[in-house]
């Protein structure tokens, strides 16, 4: 016999991991099947921030922010061992954002999550407190603090816990088919395995619409446009432990992060792609990396500097704005026509989110299987 699921989750990404994670700790059946090892997409190649998203305040998404700025003290709390606090330095620029726009965003973000255990931003004085790293044009700076993070440890910690609660995961296989029947769902591995389950929850990433029209055979009824962000790592171009948030004439920001102890991270770029698969830098986005930092550093860096990169896809919803102005949140599509078995497409998220993303999850699910808000439990449990 088949083994049947209450939910089965196509994608181990980190909206995958904290699904499986949370239904499992609620008594359900569920299980996760990931094409490639978990982890492995979309949230290793992210900027390893868990970050409220400053600059998500210049396009009114007030909502997400203070979401994000709530999760970032949960995931504080529940994922310690893999999480460091660090300021961010914001070098004024007297002919981008003015003073007032920077203090007003930073006094919003100190207070829009409520009660916070992470330190408030403040001004400082930029030769004095990080001589010889910016240029001597760069005096004030605006400090705040995020969290840095391991990201794909964040989602192999959401998998363990998973399966000690009992869930099934499997790794290097991918879905091929799902068929859709009056109560129940058939999905076809390519080994050939069936498995079958009551609900069936699309965290693809950037392939979610790949599931949707070559796996489950429905048209999506949202549009995405998928966007390319990548990063180069050099080795560190100072030693102090603070990042920089850079801003670009072009209005994007490109941060400089303190990397395993050796590295600058430096990123992102965004790029529209026409394929989810195996992203990678091209020579303009080196360069437009390369120009951000030498506009602000003392330390001039080229292409010799660049020791590796890579490259993620952002899988945004389409709204005809410019790539930097489409949000950030997430979108739940849950379809469930002529009373068949339920699914519920995820559309974008940020790693910030996930843990929330996952409990929304669990209660729009309520219908189907009985999801108690009480029982809301991972924001109590450590990873
Ligand atoms: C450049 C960049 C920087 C970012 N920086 C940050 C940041 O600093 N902070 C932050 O909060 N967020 C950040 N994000 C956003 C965050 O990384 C993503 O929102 C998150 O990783 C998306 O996770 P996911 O689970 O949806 O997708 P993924 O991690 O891509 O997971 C989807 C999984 O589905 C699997 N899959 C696809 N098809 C099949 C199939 N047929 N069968 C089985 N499995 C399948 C894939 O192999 C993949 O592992 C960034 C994103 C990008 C692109």
């Amino acid at each position: 016999m088949n083994e049947s699921f209450d939910i089965l989750i196509i994608g181990g990404g980190i909206n995958g991991a904290g699904i499986v994670r949370d239904a499992s700790g609620r008594n359900l059946k569920v299980c996760l099947v990931e094409k490639n090892k978990v982890g492995s997409a979309t949230s290793s190649w992210s900027t390893k921030l868990i970050h409220g998203g400053l600059r998500y305040l210049e396009n009114y998404e007030f909502r997400l922010v203070r979401e994000s700025l709530k999760e970032r003290e949960v995931i504080k709390r529940i994922a310690c061992d893999i999480t460091t606090p660090i300021p961010f330095i914001i070098p004024y620029q007297k002919s981008l954002r003015p003073k007032w726009m920077i203090k007003l965003g930073l006094f919003l973000y100190d207070n829009l999550g409520g009660k916070m255990t992470i330190p408030k931003s403040s001004t400082i004085n930029i030769k004095k407190e990080i001589p010889n790293i910016l240029k001597d044009q760069y005096k004030t700076g605006f400090q705040y603090y995020d969290l840095q993070i391991d990201d794909k440890k964040l989602v192999e910690l959401n998998i363990y816990d998973a399966e000690k609660n009992g869930a099934t995961i499997i790794e290097n296989r991918k879905v091929i088919r799902a068929k859709r029947n009056k109560n129940i769902w058939d999905i076809i591995l390519d080994d050939n395995t069936v498995l079958q389950t009551k609900i069936l929850i699309n965290a693809a990433g950037p392939w979610i619409n790949d599931i949707l029209t070559k796996v489950i055979k429905l048209n999506s009824k949202k549009s995405i446009r998928l966007v390319k962000g990548s990063h180069i790592i050099t080795k560190s171009l100072y030693k102090q432990k603070r990042a920089f948030t850079l801003q670009n004439d072009d209005n994007r920001i490109i941060f400089v992060i303190p990397y395993k102890e050796k590295y600058s991270l430096i990123g992102t770029t965004e790029t529209e792609v026409f394929s989810p698969e195996n992203p990678k830098i091209d020579d303009s986005e080196i360069d437009y990396l390369i120009n951000s930092v030498n506009k602000y550093f003392i330390k001039q860096i080229s292409r010799d500097n660049v020791l590796s990169s890579y490259s993620g896809i952002r899988p945004l919803i389409e709204d005809f704005k410019e790539a930097s102005k489409v949000t950030r949140d997430y979108v739940f599509d849950l379809n469930e026509d002529d009373s068949q078995a339920p699914l519920l497409n995820i559309y974008g998220g940020k790693l910030t989110t996930y843990r929330k993303l996952a409990e929304n999850v669990l209660l729009t699910l309520n219908k189907y299987i009985v999801v108690d808000d009480k029982n809301s439990w991972t924001a109590n449990h450590k990873l």
